[in-house]
């Protein structure tokens, strides 16, 4: 007798054939979409937790495909970084937020760098370039990093980093704590800050490990003088735990959500300090 009956086989397979159309269309699709002006970006402000200032806005990317509508970031760009047009991608993604923010008044400007650009030999001189070309002062750059995109050649990774920071600009560490090798990471490279995943922010209240684990990471961060900021910060006590831990910055739906422009706006003025 059989275990699973013949038609199910054919569904599932029917599936994964559509998955594939899908991906297939989209990755195509991605090669033109710069051109067509169908990304934009967003901004999302990041605050100092003891007096709610504003110190920064991270960029975040998004695609109104012209059938499909908006299309998440979580969806298209491991396709990007499948395909390689995230190099492409990225580089519209850094010129677009630097010569943004350099119209505005101060702050910085946070701007995630997939690991498939990190890999290519020239990003430290790509990163020069647009600083140059848009005008923005390098203090005012920061590059966030997850530590999935060092694994791959990590004796280039550093060499570019050291090159990156030598030019004045900032290094986040992404989703911190998500991965698995997170301290032998900080010891290796250069970070200037630690960006805490969300999943312990969310836990802060209610999960007595969370709790203890973004304690944990903050001692680090003071010990190794690189300041920590909280992502995802959603309720007003998780902001008060974090202010009471010392936590340096935060980021969040509870602080602004993601919009269209940066500068003084989409921050959650009821928040601010009287
Ligand atoms: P990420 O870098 O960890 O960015 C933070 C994500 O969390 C964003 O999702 C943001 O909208 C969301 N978020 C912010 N505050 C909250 C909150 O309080 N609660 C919850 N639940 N979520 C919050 P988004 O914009 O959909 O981006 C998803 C991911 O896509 C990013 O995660 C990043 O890994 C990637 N991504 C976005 N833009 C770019 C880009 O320009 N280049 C590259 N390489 N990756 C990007
Ligand atoms: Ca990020
Ligand atoms: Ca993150
Ligand atoms: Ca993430």
């Amino acid at each position: 007798a059989k275990i699973v009956p013949d038609s199910s086989v054919c569904f599932y397979e029917k599936e994964m054939d559509e998955a594939a159309r899908e991906r297939k269309s989209l990755r195509a699709d991605l090669l033109r979409a710069i051109e067509l002006g169908e990304f934009h970006l967003h901004y999302q402000v990041q605050t100092l937790v003891t007096t709610g200032e504003v110190s920064g806005y991270e960029a975040l990317l998004r695609w109104n495909h012209r059938e499909r509508g908006a299309i998440s970031p979580e969806e298209f760009i491991p396709i990007a970084e499948e395909s390689g047009s995230i190099v492409e991608i990225g580089e519209w993604v850094l010129r677009t937020a630097c010569s943004n923010a350099a119209s505005w008044s101060g702050g910085k400007i946070a701007v995630n760098v997939s690991g498939v650009q990190l890999a290519r030999a020239d990003f430290a001189e790509k990163v020069h370039a647009i600083l140059v070309e848009t005008g923005l002062s390098p203090s005012r750059l920061e590059l966030e990093i997850t530590e999935t995109a060092l694994i791959a050649d990590k004796v280039r990774a550093l060499h570019t980093l050291r090159r990156i920071r030598n030019l004045g600009v900032a290094i986040a560490i992404d989703d911190f704590g998500a991965g698995y090798s997170s301290l032998e990471t900080l010891r290796a490279f250069p970070f200037s800050k630690i960006k805490l995943d969300r999943s312990f922010t969310r836990g802060l209240e209610r999960d007595a490990q969370a709790k203890a684990i973004v304690r944990a990471v903050l001692a680090l961060g003071k010990s190794l003088d690189i300041p920590v900021l909280a992502e995802g910060v959603e309720t007003v006590s998780q902001l008060e735990i974090l202010r009471d831990e010392s936590c340096d910055e935060a980021q969040g739906y509870l602080i602004g959500r993601p919009g269209p422009s940066g500068g003084a706006a989409n921050l959650n003025v009821a928040l601010e300090p009287a």
